[in-house]
Parts: structure tokens; C-alpha cells; sequence
């Protein structure tokens, strides 16, 4: 089946390469992991000594320097081959915010040991209980005190965090009734979660329909050295929207694999499954849900493409990233959809896949950023619709 890739800057080398990792681990390992809801270790171990995670780590810090469709190209063939790429996608480009905005103390200090697999940076502290889609009311707090600032306060679905040495968090450096506007006084720090956690750092793993190591955080005076701030005090809301634009792409990247994947199941299901005397995919009612799901993909596929050309040439690139995010996290799921109708029956068995894979690719309708959310931005910052929230 073609994917409609062919030409060199699609990467075609780097997929053929994590493709072959990729058959090191087959369903019947992420079975396991998905049954224990245990971390995928040895899969993240094999990317990382591969160098797959400092993708995007620049040369000079000891990474690979790749644009961001390589990275994009890596994560999504993780994905098209059946694995999953959540367990560690948010260590290609979390790192872009000290990359972006850390002093050059900060970026000698950890790029090179991320990108040596020395140091795991993989929590993205952002989301509180009472502050999802609406991040600038969160309300954990970093006081200054000193040469250091103590936190106080909540996150949850922070995933990865058990499997993290590092956290980019996201907290309020000034009380929000004393800002001039909603997206000031939220400062970004690097906390050193192995220290935290024997003083006043406390991470509980929440159980979720799929494997996905995500967990709550709670912060009780927590000390992180002032150094370990990002850029300036009160502007750090401003250093992680910037990097949000790389989050959709890969993100986008992921769920286009995903669709890969069942349209390829599906396909192979289609046409071996023998019903009423015939394969069940020369019926046009099994046919045509696994091709529309094709279509829908194959536009995310080349909204995607356009999102990193404009990202790579340094052009804004909100709409383009926003929109690919949308169509790649709908085509998924469709194609999730057609993939267990086809199935019948063993599309709900454990041994096919088909149902964990279901599960996973839920998610990204939701997070990092909800449908809705991404339409509202459409409608506001496309087409100059008046903010409805
Ligand atoms: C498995 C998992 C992993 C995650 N990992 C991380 C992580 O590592 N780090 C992190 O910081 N966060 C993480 N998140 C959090 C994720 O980013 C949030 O769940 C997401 O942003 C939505 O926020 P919420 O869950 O609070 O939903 P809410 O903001 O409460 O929204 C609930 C629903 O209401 C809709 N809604 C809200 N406001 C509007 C509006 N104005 N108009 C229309 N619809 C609206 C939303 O679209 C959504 O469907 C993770 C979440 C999950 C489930």
C-alpha cells in the first residue's frame, strides 16, 4: 500500500532504521507492559541508545540536529509499526524550551546528557486539577526565597514521571490578580525530580484505560535552585506556547502512524477473512470506512508535511501544526474505528493488537490539546471569529 512518501527529505532512510528496531519489539511485548501497565523500558532503552530521542538535540550539545520532520518521520513509523512512542515522545521536544530559552550554563549543564541518555527529561509539569484546557488559571506556586524559589501545589497527568530525572514545570511566580494579563507571572523551571523526591515531592501513577505512565504530583515546599530557572521570571507561558507548535507536529505524527497501522490491519484482515464464501473486504460496507479513514489520513499526512516545511523555514506555523494535530487525531480514530468493525469479533481479543491499540489512540482527540480547543483557535486566530472563552 502507499503512503504517498518517496522522496529523500520524507525521511525514507531514518524509517527504514526504526523500522528495524521496531521488530525487536512485537505486540506480544507491549501485551505484556499493557497487562502490568509496565514502563516499555527496553524499547525506550533501544531509541535512546540509537539516538532517536536527541533527534532534534543540536550537534554542538551532542544530538543529532535533525529538523523537525525527522523527528516527526521517527515518531510516526514507532507508531505505524505497532509500538508506542508516548512512552518517551515528550523527551524530543520538551527539551526545545532550554534549547530556545535556557542560559548557555543551562544548556551545556543538561542537552549533552539528555541527548547521552544520561539524564531523562520527560515530565511536562503543566496541567493541575483545576487548570486542563484552561492552563493560565493553574495555581502551583514558586515563592522566591534566596538563591532559591520553594513550590507549593498540584499537577496531575504528568506522564512519565516515575521514569523522568527531570521536569520542565510550569508555575505561578506572581499571584494571577496581581498581572497585568493572563499569560504573565507563570515562570518555567528544570526540577530535578531525583532530588525532590525525598524533600517534599510526592508522585502518585494514576491507573488509565491504557498503558500510559502518567501520574499526580504534589509539591510541598519543594525547593528548586533559582538557577534552574528558564529565561526571565513571569514570562515562562510565553517559552512553552512556542514550543507547542513542535508538540502538534509530532503528536499529529503519532496519530498518522496509528492510522497507518490499523488501515494496514484492516486491509490484511479485508482480504484474508473468508465470510459467505468471500473475503469480507470485497464488500463495499467494509471497504469504504477503511478507505475514507485512508483519505482522512492522507490529508493530515499532508497538512503535517506543510507544518514542518513552515517550522523548518522558520514561518509561523500555527494554523498548519493546530490543523494537522486535528485531522491526524480524527483519522485515527476513524481508522480505529473501521479497524475493529472489520475485525468483528477479534477486534476486541487481546492477541490481535487491534483493541490496545484502540485505547491508545483515543488519547490524542484529547491531549495535549482537545478538539475543541484547536477549533476555538481556528475560529479565533485563522478566520478572526471573537474569542468564545
Ligand atoms: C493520558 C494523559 C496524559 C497527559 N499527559 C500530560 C502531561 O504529560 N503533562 C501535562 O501537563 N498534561 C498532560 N495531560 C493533560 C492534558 O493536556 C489535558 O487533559 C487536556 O489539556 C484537557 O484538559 P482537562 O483534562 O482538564 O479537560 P478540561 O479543560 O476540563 O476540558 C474538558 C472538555 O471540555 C472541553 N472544553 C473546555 N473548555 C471549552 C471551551 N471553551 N469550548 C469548548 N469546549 C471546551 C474540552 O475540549 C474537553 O473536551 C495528559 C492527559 C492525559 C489524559
Amino acid at each position: 500500500m502507499s503512503h504517498g512518501t518517496g522522496a529523500a527529505a520524507l525521511h525514507e532512510e531514518i524509517r527504514a532504521e526504526v523500522k528495524k528496531l521496531c521488530a525487536r519489539f512485537p505486540g506480544e511485548y507491549w501485551r505484556k507492559a499493557d497487562r502490568s501497565r509496565a514502563y516499555p523500558s527496553e524499547f525506550v532503552r533501544a531509541l535512546t541508545e540509537a539516538g532517536y530521542l536527541a533527534a532534534l538535540i543540536p550537534e554542538e550539545y551532542g544530538g543529532a540536529g535533525l529538523p523537525l520532520s525527522a523527528a516527526a518521520a521517527i515518531l510516526e513509523t514507532i507508531h505505524a509499526e505497532g509500538c508506542n512512542g508516548a512512552a518517551c515522545h515528550a523527551q524530543m521536544y520538551i527539551m526545545g524550551t532550554i534549547l530556545r530559552h535556557g542560559s548557555e550554563k543551562q544548556k551545556r549543564t543538561y542537552l549533552p546528557k539528555i541527548a547521552a541518555g544520561e539524564l531523562r527529561l520527560q515530565a511536562f509539569g503543566v496541567t493541575e486539577p483545576g487548570s486542563g484546557s484552561d492552563t493560565t488559571s493553574l495555581r502551583t506556586f514558586a515563592r522566591r526565597e534566596g538563591d532559591q524559589y520553594v513550590v507549593n501545589g498540584q499537577k496531575v497527568w504528568t506522564s512519565r514521571a516515575e521514569h523522568s530525572d527531570l521536569m520542565l514545570l510550569l508555575a505561578r511566580t506572581m499571584p494571577k490578580d496581581e498581572t497585568r494579563g493572563r499569560t504573565e507571572g507563570l515562570s518555567t523551571f528544570i526540577v530535578d525530580m531525583r532530588a525532590a523526591r525525598t524533600a517534599g515531592l510526592t508522585i502518585r501513577p494514576i491507573r488509565t484505560m491504557m498503558n500510559h505512565n502518567s501520574c499526580e504530583i504534589f509539591f510541598d515546599n519543594v525547593r528548586v535552585p533559582a538557577a534552574n530557572l528558564v529565561g526571565e521570571e513571569g514570562k515562562g507561558f510565553r517559552y512553552i506556547l512556542d514550543g507547542m507548535n513542535a508538540e502538534r507536529l509530532l503528536i499529529a505524527s503519532e496519530s498518522i502512524g496509528d492510522a497507518k497501522w490499523f488501515i494496514a490491519k484492516a486491509v490484511a484482515y479485508g482480504k484474508e477473512r473468508i465470510v459467505f464464501g468471500r473475503p469480507i473486504g470485497q464488500n463495499q460496507g467494509v471497504q469504504f470506512p477503511i478507505a475514507r479513514a485512508h483519505a482522512e489520513m492522507r490529508a493530515a499526512e499532508l497538512m503535517l508535511r506543510e507544518g514542518c516545511a513552515r517550522f523548518e523555514t522558520g514561518k509561523a506555523c500555527g494554523e498548519e501544526a493546530n490543523t494537522a494535530k486535528l485531522l491526524a487525531a480524527d483519522a485515527a480514530w476513524a481508522a480505529a474505528e473501521a479497524c475493529v468493525q472489520t475485525h468483528g469479533g477479534y477486534g476486541f481479543a487481546e492477541e490481535y493488537d487491534v483493541e490496545r491499540k484502540y485505547r491508545e489512540a483515543r488519547l490524542y482527540r484529547v491531549a495535549p490539546i482537545s478538539t475543541n480547543l484547536i477549533l476555538s483557535y481556528i475560529a479565533e486566530h485563522v478566520l478572526g471569529l471573537p474569542r468564545s472563552y
